[in-house]
């Protein structure tokens, strides 16, 4: 089918970061036509070879690229409210980890359709997800259900010493089961699932785990995994071998544009240098970094050093909401109190959340921007509201100061509507909220 979408203001977040008020031509799930006239009949040719034409009015609404969270945990979101007030290790040791083991396949799928749900009705409509240890497929396969763009890797832990007993694996085990998974996963569904090797941090990982991971990111692999979130995490990895994070995890050989690492927000100048140099994806989480008390990452700073920038919202336990809208917001005003109010503009900030997600998952020739040839994930907002009037004078600004996850009228991913005035298409959100009750971690909700 193909889709005519006419009368909105379209965020093109192409080179020129062109702002348009033109159509746009969907066909096939591909973007064939940006900001010319669309002369389609509403259904042309005829017999078993017409092609349906349906014209989308946005007339008023504003239309963006879909939303790219590069850093998320949709295993946890039954663990949303249950894990407040602690710091990374007893968050991880007391909540995170037993949660994670107690998991079945179903109850692992009811926490990915419930966030997945939010991260639709937000516009996120692609994300790098790391799964638990065990029940990727499910992961996937819900995914697959719901039509979205999910990366996805399962998490490695086979540091006997540190992984609690239902999340143990053997080395030879964490990578065999990676290895089918990114072979059963990697492309499915016409390239909208893909595959992440996502050892989970290098406490948690013995250093021939990470080498033959480091291995396959040189084969092009996609890596994801977390690096100096925590300052007790740090001086654990300097103990134990003697080296920062990031430093360590490049000598094994992980770093590159094919490498994504959340939060490091504990970094020595070397380590920043390190990053912008290699290219290697710095996944900026601030929701989380606050939450769990973590710290505050260096973002502009690391990007005056070149070093490349995306948002996510981690997990639901350490946020507790999975919406780039609030971690947008927090990521334009975080840092100026130390670098100034012109320190990080709204427009830098809304490429992190657009393209700088498509450079980590490694798709920005497909997503990110709205471009003729990429594929058609998008958002349709409605802005007709008090705290977006007026609307000022930048789009940027008024979409990432004043934005809200309330604005997303309608979302497209691979052409097909996800999302339309306000109604979830792919998935029956009354059974996936009350998965949700049902399955929480605190045990069924009523409430
Ligand atoms: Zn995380």
């Amino acid at each position: 089918m193909d889709l005519v979408l006419e009368g909105g203001t379209i965020v093109t977040m192409d080179p020129e970061r062109r702002v348009l008020r033109e159509p746009l031509l969907v066909s096939n799930g591909t973007i064939t036509s940006v900001g010319q006239e669309v002369l389609e009949p509403r259904v042309s040719g005829n017999g078993a070879g017409a092609r349906i034409v349906r014209h989308l009015d946005c007339e008023g609404k504003v239309i963006i690229p879909g939303l790219v969270q590069s850093h998320v945990h949709l295993c946890q979101t039954l663990l949303r409210g249950y894990a407040d007030g602690l710091e990374l290790m007893d968050w991880l040791r007391d909540r995170v980890w037993p949660f994670e083991g107690r998991h079945t396949f179903e109850t692992m799928r009811s926490s990915v359709l419930l966030g997945i749900a939010e991260l639709i009705r937000g516009g996120t409509t692609a994300c790098l997800d790391m799964g638990s240890v065990r029940h990727t497929d499910a992961v996937f396969e819900a995914a697959a259900e719901a039509g979205y763009r999910l990366t996805c890797g399962k998490s490695m832990m086979d540091e006997q010493d540190v992984v609690p007993v239902p999340l143990r694996e053997s080395t030879e085990d964490s990578l065999a089961e990676s290895d089918a998974l990114a072979g059963r996963w990697h492309g499915a569904c016409g390239g909208r699932l893909r595959y992440a090797y996502a050892p989970r941090f290098v406490l948690s990982c013995t250093e021939r785990l990470l080498r033959e991971v480091a291995d396959r990111a040189s084969g092009g692999s996609l890596v994801h995994t977390h690096a100096s979130e925590n300052r007790n995490e740090l001086a654990a990895v300097r103990r134990t071998l003697g080296k920062d994070n990031v430093a360590y995890l490049h000598e094994l050989g992980i770093s590159g544009s094919n490498v994504a690492l959340a939060h490091c927000i504990w970094l020595g100048e070397d380590e920043k240098r390190l990053l912008a140099e290699t290219g290697t994806h710095v996944l900026h989480c601030p929701s989380s970094n606050l939450k769990l008390g973590s710290g505050i990452a260096e973002i502009p700073e690391l990007m005056k050093e070149g070093a490349r920038v995306s948002l996510g919202a981690d997990g639901a336990p350490c946020n507790n909401n999975l919406d780039m809208w609030t971690e947008m917001r927090l990521a334009a005003l975080v840092h100026l109190p130390r670098v100034g109010a012109g320190g990080l503009t709204a427009e830098q900030v809304f490429e992190m959340a657009t393209l700088g997600g498509a450079r980590a998952l490694g798709i920005e020739d497909e997503i990110g921007s709205i471009e003729v040839g990429k594929r058609a994930d998008l958002a349709i907002l409605n802005l007709e509201s008090p705290h977006s009037i007026p609307p000022g004078e930048d789009v940027y600004s008024r979409l990432v100061y004043s934005g809200r996850s309330a604005d997303v009228e309608s979302v497209l991913i691979d052409g097909e509507l996800v999302l339309e005035q306000g109604v979830l298409k792919t998935l029956d959100e009354n059974s996936v909220l009350s998965g949700g009750k049902k399955n929480a971690a605190g045990g069924p909700s009523t409430r």
